[in-house]
């Protein structure tokens, strides 16, 4: 192992190369290049191979991860893809995307004296290089079954979940209403993070497979919620979670304040070469304007990058606590920095200027207070500190919850959780209406991809267990 191995202490880390930011702001592909194949082999041969690798404890799919970097040191990329692909479904995506800074390399052993290991990159680049060589195949069930699965929801839980029980042999088709697969992969998570190829790539890969999709099915609306359950043995409700929260206070309603989801979908869209009759009026486009975006997540970082993008004359984000305490990935707000986003901490919204449409946000500074039940330091005003902000576009980035299921679906019997999420049984996965399972965000709040993908693929082994030990039980009879 020696040999290949162990080279953090020579080697310095190296991440693949980041386009100028001068670059990068005029389009919506990823800012960062490909790993080359040496770099590759280098970057991974920094790994010390753990003895408990702490980067697989945190890493919420429980990658083997020292093995496939053992593996890409050694040139054995076919091996180190099969291994990836064993415990994780969209490996290339999660490479991209996942916040590593606070999962896998957070916690990677060797960053307390040298900077970490390149774990995403090298995972990405495992995977990009198996497509690239032929070397992923379609999923060939072992045997067919004759029990069907209803998946509601073609993001990444869904998705998991449909990769799954198809590898087992089941019928598996997948319900969305959206006209394209990928959920927020797709029409939430911009190109510069997740170029629309990846996903895209992914779903002809299920198609092929055998998993059959039913696209612009509104399940609730068009399509009763009931039908799915006639239809099939088992339903898993993936669905994720919409409702935005909005902003109170005066002028709230202006024309010109719009919700983050709507603004990145229409974004999205445009990218995908969609007619985006709302892009086009310019309600949803940023250029030559002065946009803020208000907001600490994930959400409000692609929000000011896209806007960056669409040739806006400033961007500035507002947000209440400050950088230490912001929900969203640090590594995304200094590419934002770096793109020219101005960040303006600890501030609040107060008011929105304007008569018949918005030109302006009225905000007040905030302090950090102490520490609410939570443990989260507790935000408060500064009396006498407001200040105004020009505006033409505000988008509104404050989180999702969940929409009322047992309403949409005309389910009472659904049951819910304090928090409006779907209350499932925690090692089966299903809810209280038997046979009806769910998993991804609408089980466990707005969270992240990579959760997704464990909760589907979770969900998806407790339906199978389920459904062969009835198949048992009634061949038994
Ligand atoms: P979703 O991806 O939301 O998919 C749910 C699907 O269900 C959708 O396609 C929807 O159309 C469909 N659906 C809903 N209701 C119905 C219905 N009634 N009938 C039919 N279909 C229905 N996570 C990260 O790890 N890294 C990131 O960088 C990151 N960036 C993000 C950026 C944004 C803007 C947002 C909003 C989220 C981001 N996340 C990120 C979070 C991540 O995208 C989600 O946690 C993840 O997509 C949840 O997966 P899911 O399958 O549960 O739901
Ligand atoms: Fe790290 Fe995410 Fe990959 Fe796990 S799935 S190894 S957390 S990048
Ligand atoms: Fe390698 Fe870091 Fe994981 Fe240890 S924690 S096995 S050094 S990647």
């Amino acid at each position: 192992m020696a040999e290949h191995m162990l080279k953090f202490i020579t080697l310095p880390q190296q991440t693949p190369k980041k386009r100028a930011a001068t670059e990068r702001r005029a389009d919506f592909a990823e800012i960062y290049d490909d790993f080359e194949p040496k770099a590759a082999e280098e970057q991974a041969s920094r790994c010390s191979q753990c003895g408990i690798p702490f980067c697989s404890v945190n890493c919420p799919l429980g990658n083997n991860i020292p093995d496939w970097l053992k593996l890409t040191a050694e040139g054995r990329l076919e091996e180190a893809y099969e291994l990836s692909a064993a415990t994780n479904t969209f490996p290339e995506i999660c490479g991209r995307i996942c916040p590593q800074d606070r999962l896998c390399e957070g916690n990677c052993v060797i960053e307390k004296g040298f900077e970490s290991v390149t774990i995403g990159a090298v995972e990405r680049y495992i995977t990009d290089t198996a497509f690239e060589e032929g070397w992923v195949k379609p999923i060939h069930p072992v045997r067919e079954r004759h029990q069907s699965i209803g998946i509601i929801g073609a993001g990444p839980a869904g998705l998991a979940a449909a990769e799954w029980l198809r590898s087992q042999g089941y019928q598996v088709t997948v319900y969305d209403r959206h006209d394209r697969v990928g959920g927020l992969l797709i029409y939430g998570i911009p190109g510069f993070k997740l170029e629309k190829e990846i996903v895209l790539r992914r779903w002809k890969w299920l198609e092929d497979g055998g998993v059959k999709f039913v696209l612009n099915a509104d399940i609730g609306g068009k399509i009763p919620f009931a039908d799915l359950r006639n239809a099939h043995d088992a339903v898993l409700v993936a669905t994720g979670v919409y409702k935005s929260r909005e902003l109170g206070g005066p002028g709230a309603g202006l024309p010109g304040i719009v919700r983050a989801l709507d603004y990145l979908i229409t974004s999205n869209r445009k990218g995908l070469g969609d007619a985006v009759p709302d892009y086009d009026s310019g309600l949803y486009d940023a250029a030559g304007k002065n946009v803020v975006v208000i907001g600490g997540g994930d959400t409000a970082m692609d929000c000011v990058r896209t806007a960056v993008r669409q040739g806006a004359k400033s961007v500035t984000c507002l947000y209440r606590r400050d950088r230490q305490n912001m929900p969203g990935s640090l590594r995304e707000v200094s590419n934002a920095e770096d793109e020219g986003v101005t960040f303006t901490w600890l501030s609040a919204p107060e008011a929105f200027l304007g008569d018949d449409k918005v030109t302006g946000v009225r905000a007040i500074k905030m302090h950090l207070g102490l520490p609410d039940a939570s443990g989260r330091q507790s935000v408060e005003q500064i009396e006498g500190s407001s200040f105004t902000v020009q505006a033409d576009l505000v988008i509104k980035a404050l989180g999702f919850d969940p929409e009322d299921l047992p309403a949409a679906f005309n389910e009472p019997e659904l049951k819910l959780t304090h928090w409006g999420t779907l209350k499932t049984h925690p090692r089966t996965f299903e809810t209280a209406l038997p046979g009806v399972f769910a998993a991804g965000d609408i089980v466990r709040g707005a969270s992240l991809v990579v959760w997704a993908i464990r909760d589907g693929r979770d969900a998806a082994a407790a339906i199978h267990h389920q459904l062969s030990h009835a198949a048992q039980a009634a061949a038994a009879e």
